[in-house]
């Protein structure tokens, strides 16, 4: 499982839709792997294939990140099905480090998509596990928070990154 580096805002791949998965295959679970690895590494509680340079409607999330095999989600094609309610709280991303915002999320949501042996799942969350499946169904949309706070917020934002964006990610 190895890990794979975090591709940064600005990144092409993060910022347009991803493509749908026509089978899950041994690509499919290996590329599953390689971002549970990953994920948990960085530490973070999900991640998106297009942030590790992989233009795919794939994600893992897993709020006990590594404790509870238990919480450990996988899914290629992921849909919101459901989603009531709202809330507001503070989210990151590991593509775009040392910055947060609140965007505005469901309440509780039903996310249905495909397991890494093909079969068709379905997850009922509320809280945080309604906002990490939000966050990473936005990402293979090539949507990241920020595009979700007020214009206000989100300009201002934005213009900072594009010019970390410009200077290079590294520190
Ligand atoms: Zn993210």
């Amino acid at each position: 499982m190895p890990i794979r580096p975090i591709v940064k805002y600005g990144d092409p791949v993060l910022h347009g839709p991803a493509a749908h998965v026509e089978a899950v295959d041994e690509s499919v679970r290996a590329l599953f792997d390689d971002m549970v690895a990953t994920m948990w590494a960085a530490p973070g509680i999900g991640l998106a294939a297009p942030q590790i340079g992989v233009g795919l409607r794939v994600i893992v999330v897993d709020l006990s990140v590594g404790e509870d095999p238990a919480q450990l989600i996988k899914l290629a094609n992921p849909v919101l099905v459901e989603a009531e309610g709202e809330q507001k709280h503070e989210e990151g991303c590991l593509s775009i480090p040392g910055y947060g915002g609140s965007p505005r999320r469901p309440a509780r949501v039903v996310v249905r998509g495909l397991d890494e042996s093909g079969q068709e799942r379905e997850y009922a969350g509320t809280d945080l596990l309604a906002r990490a499946f939000c966050h990473e169904i936005d990402h293979i949309d090539g949507r990241l928070f920020v595009d979700r706070l007020s214009p206000l917020k989100r300009d201002l934002l934005k213009r900072k990154l594009r010019k970390r964006a410009r200077e290079g990610w590294e520190e």
